[in-house]
């Protein structure tokens, strides 16, 4: 596993073991001003996206996991930042080319039946964006409509279904089978599997790795679940109040969690949904509460919730520095003898 695909704020985008990346956030920040109050929604991401890989976004809810996602896609426009997908400027692009790329981005939500319009049948739910973007009308639409439908496991017998007429699992097969239409090379999964029972997630999972491997499909994997980020990332960003706090390789991020956020998390994990076991699964919460993103503590957001932390965190911000081959860590912790300027 590639262990430069992700950059450390602040110091621009590293090299990546590949050549060109698909996707790349640079320092991406998302504030929501209100007349009483600035929201810290998304407070300097970076992070890149090889092809045919999956980069996992987890962290609390309320992290910012779900905007960075939107500002991916361009659903929001960033505060600033600097956004590329498959080396165009996605926010200097030209209308043409935004269009032309949308299509190559496409996004999975968490509610399938909240993403699906309730009075269209399946044909034109998930043919729709064949129409949008002028790729099959008439009989061709309907072909690729029940080849897009047996990819997830469906079937030309549910062609003229509505969404009320499936299970939770279907559905979201229904709203993978839409984002494939139109031949796309990242998807952002949204909590794509958080509404779902454990073992119809394992399915639904399972369905996404089998599609990655066919397709070379490339996903950014957002959850809160870090059993469901583990067994889908090949790459973690673990995500506090807007920042992310430690990135790396999956596998060894989980086995060996440096930053305290990180270690709260993976300390509450228990079984593997891949496993499909349907026993309970504690949520990872650790201690305490999230600040708000409209207050965020100084120094350190982290601070007011961490067991080590010491008087500097309260006053300099950690800046994300590499702590290892595979791993980038914004604490202090790992800087105690250097100097450290607030940013
Ligand atoms: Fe804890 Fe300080 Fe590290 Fe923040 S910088 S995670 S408060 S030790």
């Amino acid at each position: 596993m590639s262990g430069d695909v992700l950059s450390t704020a602040g110091s621009g985008l590293l090299p990546s073991a590949e050549a060109a990346p698909l996707f790349q956030a640079r320092e991406l920040v998302k504030h929501f001003r209100s007349r009483r109050s600035v929201v810290q929604a998304v407070n300097g991401v970076s992070l890149t996206i090889p092809r045919g890989r999956t980069v996992g976004l987890v962290g609390e809810s309320g992290s910012g996991k779900s905007t960075v996602a939107r500002l991916a896609l361009r659903l929001l426009e960033p505060t600033s930042g600097e956004l590329s997908f498959d080396g165009v400027d996605l926010l200097r692009a030209s209308r043409a080319q935004l269009r032309a790329l949308r299509r190559r981005m496409q996004i999975v939500f968490q509610d399938p039946f909240g993403s699906l319009n309730p009075r269209m049948r399946v044909l034109d739910a998930v043919g729709e964006p064949l129409v949008v973007h002028r790729l099959a009308t008439g009989k061709e639409r309907v072909d690729r409509v029940v080849d897009l439908l047996e990819r997830v496991g469906l079937g030309a017998g549910d062609l003229y279904k509505f969404s009320h007429q499936f299970s939770g699992g279907q559905a979201q097969r229904i709203g993978i089978a839409r984002a494939l239409a139109t031949e796309p090379d990242l998807i952002v999964c949204d909590e794509a599997v958080s509404a779902l029972d454990v073992s119809v997630q394992a399915q639904v999972l399972n369905l996404l790795k089998r599609l990655q491997s066919e397709l070379g499909l490339s996903y950014l994997f957002i959850a809160h679940d870090l059993n469901v980020v583990r067994y889908m990332s090949d790459e973690v960003c673990v995500m506090y109040l807007g920042e992310i706090v430690e990135q790396g390789d999956g596998d060894a991020l989980f086995a060996d969690p440096r930053h305290p956020y990180t270690t709260m998390l993976v300390s509450a994990i228990a079984d593997s949904p891949a496993e499909g076991s349907g026993r309970h699964r504690r949520r990872a919460v650790p201690r305490g509460e999230p600040a708000s993103p409209s207050n965020p503590p100084s120094g350190c957001r982290f601070h007011p919730r961490c067991p080590h932390a010491m008087p500097r965190c309260q006053q300099e911000v950690p800046v994300m520095q590499r702590v290892s081959a595979d791993r980038t860590v914004a604490c202090h912790l790992f800087d105690a003898r250097q100097e450290v300027s607030p940013r």
